[in-house]
């Protein structure tokens, strides 16, 4: 299977191209179809099988080729949380990589760095926010950053996040997020409190498993 086969567009066919990935790995090829279909997702995927670029692409090519149904300074339509600041990071850079060629605008933000840089960064338009969750809930407490406008939102390795005591934070920012919206929930493992959390925020979602 090719990537074009996935219903990608060119723009991301091409930053694939010269990022030399030859052909989609199992969770992309099973979860890009979906998340392009506006569907919510629950997948099972631990790190290394390529899940960042599961559902990057797919919410590069949604958010460039609709319209924002709100969109402003500090006020992003989709946000990927995730537990470290060392993941934010590889993600936000998949994201930039992958995007090079379209204009959508992205910011990663997480704790133990001064918030200033964040805070003029958010001053400007911005579709993609990358975040862990404490630092994001600063940012919504000082109201520079406005979420009602949340499109799409990521849930990237769900379970660390539990394992890390992130519920309540996690709970707290679904609060600020505009209730039709579509889900994408990454985690490796399934315990019984990660699918209650799974159930609670997914709507018919398609399972995808490697
Ligand atoms: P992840 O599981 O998202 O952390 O990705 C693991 C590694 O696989 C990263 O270094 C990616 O750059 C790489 N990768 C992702 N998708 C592909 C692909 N389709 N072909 C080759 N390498 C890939």
């Amino acid at each position: 299977s090719k990537f074009a086969d996935l219903g990608l567009a060119d723009p991301l066919l091409r930053a694939l191209e010269e990022t030399g990935y030859e052909s989609p790995t199992p969770i992309q090829a099973q979860a890009i179809p979906e998340v392009l279909k506006g569907r919510d997702l629950r997948a099972a995927a631990q790190t290394g099988t390529g899940k960042t670029a599961g559902f990057t692409l797919p919410i590069l090519q949604l958010l460039s080729h609709r319209p924002a149904l709100k969109s402003g300074p500090g006020r992003p339509r989709c946000l990927v949380l995730t537990p470290t600041r060392e993941l934010a990071a590889q993600v936000h850079e998949s994201v930039e990589t992958y995007g090079k060629y379209l204009t959508l605008r992205s910011l990663v933000m997480f704790g133990g760095v001064n918030i200033n840089p964040q805070i003029r960064a958010l001053r400007g338009q911005v579709d993609i926010i990358v975040a862990t969750p404490g630092r994001l809930l600063d940012h919504a407490g000082q109201k520079t950053v406005d979420l009602s406008g949340v499109e799409i939102l990521v849930l990237d390795e769900a379970d660390r996040m539990l394992d890390m005591g992130f519920i309540h934070d996690i709970r707290r920012i679904m609060k600020l997020l505009p209730a039709r919206r579509q889900n994408l929930l990454f985690s490796a493992t399934f315990s019984d409190e990660m699918r209650a959390l799974a159930d609670g925020i997914l709507t018919n979602p398609a399972s995808v498993e490697v």
